[in-house]
C-alpha cells in the first residue's frame, strides 16, 4: 500500500492469485474423478503426483502450490496456512510438510500422495527455470518413475519441460499454469490443461489505467463504464478493489474441453479491442518493464498483447526486460524519468516497490 500510494494515479494489476491456484487445484482433482479408472499406472492403489514449484518466495507459486495441495487433500496447515514448502521426495508418505489425502470416487477410497516436489532454480540463481524442471522429472522418473500418475506445475514454462522430457512419452497428465500458446496447442497431445490469467484483459488494464490517469478522466473509463470508442469489461472478466487500488483479471481452466478457444493467446480481447481517436486521446510515452524478458509467459504472451493495446490506445511505450533477477538490471536503465508521461512496473519481488517510486519521487 506504501507503493499504491505513491501518488492519486497509482495501481496495481495483475490477476487474481487465489482464484486461479483455487481453480487449478479444482482443474486436476476434477481429472482425477474423471479418469480414476485408468489413472493408477502401477495399480497400487496410490495417485501419485509430483509437483513443480516456482519461486518459494513467490506470492503466485506459494499459491498455486497450497491450491493444489488443498484440493487434493495433501496439505497441511501451519498458522492458519496450508504449508507451501517443497518435500524434496516423499515416495513412501513419510513427509511432514504434506500429508496423504484421501478421495472417495464411486465409491471406492483412493489415497492421493505428493511423490516429490523442488523449488526450480538453477545454479545462477533463475527461479521458475523450466530445464530445471526438465532435469528433475528425468530424476524423479527414473527412481520411481511408474509411481507418478499426474505432474503438476505452477507455471506452463517448467510445465512443458517435464512433458517434454518425459510425460508426454509415458501417458501422464502433465498440469501447468499461463495458457501459454505451446502448453494449449499440447493439450492435443495428452497435456493434462492449464490456467488462463485472462492476459488479453490483463494487459488491457495494465494500459488502460495509464491511459485515463493521462486523459484525467474517471479511472473506470473504458473498463467498467464503456468509453467513446465502445470498449466495456464484463464483471465476470475482472473485478476492481478500490480499497487495494487494484485491478485484477479473473482466471478460466483450459482443458481439453475448451482448448481450441485459447490456442492463440495473442488475440487482443474483442470487447476492448476499440481504437481509441487521436485527437481526443492524443499519443502519450510510457516507460515499461517486464521483469524478466526470458519468461515464457511474459514475453510470449503478455508483451504482444500490449504491443497491439498500446496501438489501440495510443500510447507509444518503450518495452524494458529484465533479468528476472535484480531490480537493478531493470532500474538503471531509467535515467531519464522525465521523458515520459507515465511508468508500468513489473517487479522481480513483490516488495522491492521503492526500488522504482524512488528514481520518481
Ligand atoms: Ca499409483
Amino acid at each position: 500500500m506504501n507503493a499504491l500510494s505513491f501518488n492519486e494515479n497509482t495501481y496495481y494489476v495483475g490477476f487474481d492469485a487465489n482464484q486461479g491456484a483455487e481453480l487449478q487445484g479444482q482443474m486436476v482433482l476434477d481429472y482425477i474423478e474423471a479418469n480414476i479408472d485408468t489413472l493408477d499406472r502401477n495399480g497400487d492403489g496410490i495417485i501419485g503426483y509430483v509437483l513443480a514449484i516456482g519461486d518459494i518466495g513467490h506470492n503466485d507459486s506459494i499459491a498455486r502450490t497450497r491450491g493444489v495441495r488443498s484440493a487434493l487433500g495433501t496439505g497441511v496447515e501451519v498458522d492458519g496456512a496450508i504449508n507451501s514448502d517443497p518435500i524434496g521426495t516423499n515416495t513412501d508418505g513419510s513427509a511432514t510438510a504434506v500429508q496423504d489425502g484421501t478421495l472417495d470416487i464411486n465409491g471406492t477410497t483412493y489415497t492421493v500422495r505428493e511423490l516429490a516436489s523442488q523449488e526450480m532454480k538453477n545454479s545462477a540463481g533463475a527461479t521458475w527455470d523450466a530445464a530445471t524442471a526438465g532435469n528433475a522429472i528425468n530424476t524423479w522418473s527414473s527412481s520411481f518413475g511408474d509411481q507418478i500418475d499426474i505432474v503438476v506445475s505452477n507455471n506452463d514454462g517448467m510445465g512443458m519441460a517435464m512433458f517434454n522430457a518425459w510425460s508426454q512419452t509415458n501417458g501422464v497428465p502433465t498440469f501447468g499454469y499461463d495458457a501459454n500458446a505451446d502448453a494449449v496447442a499440447a493439450i492435443a497431445n495428452g497435456y493434462g490443461g492449464t490456467i488462463s490469467q485472462h492476459a488479453d484483459v490483463q494487459a488491457y488494464l495494465t494500459l488502460r489505467v495509464l491511459r485515463n490517469a493521462l486523459d484525467g478522466v474517471d479511472i473506470d473509463t473504458g473498463i467498467g463504464t464503456e468509453d467513446d470508442a465502445g470498449n466495456v469489461l464484463s464483471d465476470d472478466v475482472y473485478y476492481y478493489d478500490a480499497d487495494a487500488r487494484s485491478y485484477y483479471a479473473l482466471n478460466v481452466a483450459v482443458t481439453e474441453e475448451n482448448y481450441e478457444d485459447f490456442l492463440d493467446s495473442t488475440v487482443t480481447y474483442a470487447p476492448v479491442s476499440n481504437q481509441l481517436d487521436a485527437a481526443a486521446h492524443p499519443t502519450k510515452n510510457v516507460w515499461l518493464n517486464i521483469y524478466n524478458a526470458a519468461d515464457n509467459f511474459l514475453g510470449s504472451t503478455y508483451q504482444p498483447l500490449l504491443q497491439k493495446y498500446d496501438d489501440l490506445l495510443n500510447l507509444n511505450v518503450e518495452y524494458i526486460g529484465g533479468d528476472g533477477q535484480t531490480e537493478a538490471n531493470i532500474t538503471n536503465r531509467l535515467s531519464n524519468p522525465d521523458a515520459y508521461d507515465a511508468f508500468a512496473f513489473n517487479m522481480v519481488k513483490t516488495d522491492n516497490a521503492a526500488s522504482y517510486t524512488t528514481l520518481l519521487s
